[in-house]
């Protein structure tokens, strides 16, 4: 078994689509490990996203990330971190994710894509430790 670290962001919170995200979670067959609403500060940000650092978008991706409160959870299961990023779909919510994902059934745009779900074993490790240090 497997954890990720998985955000609805500010923009999925504002939405009300936290239950259809933690629902779709769950119907999937992974379990929560941990889940809590957090305001995130720029410190936060700026560690969550630091290999995005110098990118073009990484202020916009900072205020955004900051401007609500986010979802954190950890989610467990078999392949959990190939599983979420399955049912999030792909990071651009038009051109790659599939209609039937999260991204591809509720988003427009490639900065307001709804939630985050770590992208391999190593950076599930890193973030879950930065989001949940006593877990
Ligand atoms: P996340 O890390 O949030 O799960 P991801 O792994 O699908 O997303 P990354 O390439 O790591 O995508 O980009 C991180 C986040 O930065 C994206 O989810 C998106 O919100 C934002 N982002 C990526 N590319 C762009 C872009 N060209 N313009 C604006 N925002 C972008």
């Amino acid at each position: 078994s497997e954890r990720t670290l998985v955000l609805v962001k500010p923009d999925g919170v504002g939405r009300g689509l936290v239950g259809e995200v933690i629902s779709r979670i769950e119907r999937k067959g992974l379990k929560l490990v941990a889940l809590e609403l957090r305001h995130v500060d720029r410190a936060l940000a700026e560690q969550h996203y630091a290999e995005h650092d110098g990118k073009p978008f990484f202020n916009d991706l900072l205020e955004f990330i900051t401007s609500g409160p986010v979802v954190a959870a950890v989610v467990e299961g078999p392949r959990a971190i190939a599983a979420f990023r399955q049912i999030a779909g792909g990071t651009d919510p038009v051109e790659k994710a599939a209609p039937g994902s999260i991204r591809g059934d509720y988003g427009l745009e490639v900065q307001y894509n709804l939630v985050h779900g770590s992208d391999s074993a190593e950076s599930a490790g890193r973030e879950i430790k930065l989001w949940f240090p006593d877990l």
